[in-house]
């Protein structure tokens, strides 16, 4: 049997804490506590987008329109519901639901199950791992964090977190829409871009192509992003 993490009170103060949802008492709050300038995110590091050229059009809008209006759309013609494998430790704005809700909305204007908001992704890499259960091919395998590394073995020393073994994939970590974008710029090592050159040379040819020849013209995207904010994204 899998050991399972505490649930209940431990777990949430677990996640508030992660997400910055917890006071100075301690006590889990309804919405996470912003810096002073009252902003989850470093806008002075982000500015820069304001200036963005007409070609290049930013929105909020990508997960609203590609994944969930079409889901929308399907529950509302066959009546079905979703459930999902959406866990609360992805985001702030999950935690958030997760400790209004629980793990099913049975009363949203939505309705939605969620039956591993609890879990964290070390849950799904056990469960995995112990089982042998087969997992996509761009994810890699499941291995212990230090092999990874190539140095010494935690478990050998019998340093585990919370009593089991840290793992993690050797391929992609997390992955949504093939040319997602979204935190390319602080990646460590090979980068998103580079491994898609790599693994899916058609794919990445596609995206980076100039619009006028077909493509997604992201090589243009990435290197105005680049000299304009003053990041590495690698492609
Ligand atoms: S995975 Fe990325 S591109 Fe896809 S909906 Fe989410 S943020 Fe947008």
């Amino acid at each position: 049997m899998i050991e399972s993490r505490p649930k209940g009170e431990g777990q949430r103060l677990r996640l508030a804490r992660l997400m910055g949802m917890l006071d100075e008492k301690g006590q889990i709050t309804a919405k996470p506590i912003l810096s002073k300038d009252r902003s989850l995110f470093n806008q002075k590091r982000y500015q820069f987008f304001l200036e963005a050229p007409d070609w290049l059009q930013i929105s909020s809008h990508c997960c609203r329109i590609m994944k969930k209006n079409p889901a929308h759309s399907y529950s509302h013609k066959t009546g079905r519901k979703p459930i999902t494998a959406q866990m609360a430790s992805e985001s702030r704005l999950r935690t958030q639901k997760w400790l209004q809700n629980g793990c099913n909305g049975f009363d949203l204007k939505e309705p939605i199950s969620n039956p591993m908001s609890f879990w964290f992704e070390e849950d799904v890499l056990l469960y995995c791992y112990k089982h042998n259960i087969e997992i996509c091919s761009v994810y890699g395998d499941i291995v212990k964090e230090t092999e990874v590394e190539g140095q010494y073995d935690f478990e050998d020393l019998g340093i585990f977190d919370l009593g089991r073994p840290q793992l993690k994939t050797t391929g992609c970590d997390r992955t949504g829409c093939v040319f997602c974008g979204f935190g390319c710029h602080i990646e460590k090592g090979e980068g998103r871009f580079v491994r898609l050159k790599r693994t899916h040379p058609k794919l990445y040819d596609y995206v980076m192509r100039p619009w006028e020849q077909g493509g997604l013209n992201y090589k243009e995207v990435i290197d105005w992003i680049n000299e304009h904010g003053n990041f590495d994204i690698r492609y």
